[in-house]
């Protein structure tokens, strides 16, 4: 379905970027990874699906990093069709405790970002009359949690930058959405596990247990195979005129 498409997935060295990345391949769609870490794993687990990828390591909290990633993917495959802008970090204190430097670079990484990627692939997508822009968000970016306020913030952003952009390429062939996880067994969430389980003295299991029971009433964890699919949804014909959503896979955690 996205032969001759080239996607670009922000932080798709790991996680819920590897699964849409992979997603977005065995549709055909030729890849630009990126993100930190392992880099030769993910390259050939694209390779396998028998599409071009390429690898362009930008740090998205610098802007002239992300220009250099988008001319390197337009000199490399001609332009992006899909943009998705999907790196983030977490940072966990309360408001008074919250270091300002971890603001910031939550706010450059979760949601600045978006900004800077999207205003720079948005010329050659209208040309195109053909686009899409997927945000992946947070079930985070429509309800609160405590401890979290850099995140949330962002998330809350993301979302509202979604809408906007959706609004002003309305009457074109590119779309913009963005996605809403609840917990995802990646790295990110990883690391929360953890500090759960030393904090509480308690077992890994248990610490996931607990925090599923604190907010997802399906308890379970959603995969990053899962938001892959829905990220092919939005690529596919009948995504066409969805349009500013912000679509939550979560379990039913925004459902209470
Ligand atoms: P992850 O830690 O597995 O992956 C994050 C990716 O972003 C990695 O590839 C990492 O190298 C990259 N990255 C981090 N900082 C970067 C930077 N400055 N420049 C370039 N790349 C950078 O995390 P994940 O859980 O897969 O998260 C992916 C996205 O999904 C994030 O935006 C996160 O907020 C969102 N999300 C995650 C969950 C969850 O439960 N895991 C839930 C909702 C939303």
């Amino acid at each position: 379905m996205l032969k001759g498409k080239t996607a670009l997935v922000t932080g798709s060295t790991s996680g819920i970027g590897l699964g849409i990345a992979l997603a977005l391949a065995r549709q055909g769609a030729k890849l630009v990874l990126n993100g930190f870490g392992d880099t030769q794993g993910p390259l050939a687990q694209v390779q396998a699906l028998g599409v071009q990828v390429d690898y362009h390591g930008a740090d998205v909290s610098r802007p002239e990093q992300i220009e250099d990633m988008m001319k390197f993917a337009a000199s490399r495959f001609g332009k992006v069709d899909i943009l998705v802008n999907n790196a983030g970090i977490q940072h966990v204190a309360a408001v008074e405790d919250f270091p300002p430097e971890r603001w910031d670079a939550v706010i450059a990484i979760n949601l600045s970002s978006a900004f800077h990627a999207t205003r720079l692939a948005l010329p050659a997508m209208k040309a195109a009359n053909w686009g899409r822009i997927i945000n992946v968000a947070s079930v985070h970016g429509l309800v609160g949690s405590v401890q979290k306020v850099a995140y949330i913030s962002a998330k809350h952003g993301l979302v509202g930058m979604t809408k906007v952009v959706a609004l002003e390429t309305a009457t074109t062939g590119v779309t913009c959405n963005a996605i809403c996880p609840g917990w995802v067994l990646t790295p990110l969430v990883q690391q929360q596990v953890d500090a759960r389980a030393a904090q509480q003295g308690c077992s890994i299991e248990e610490a996931k247990r607990q925090m599923l029971g604190e907010k997802e009433p399906s308890m379970q964890f959603t995969t990053p195979q899962e938001l892959g699919e829905l990220a092919v949804f939005f690529c596919s014909p009948a995504g066409n005129n969805v349009r500013g959503v912000a679509w939550n896979m979560d379990g039913g955690w925004a459902a209470q």
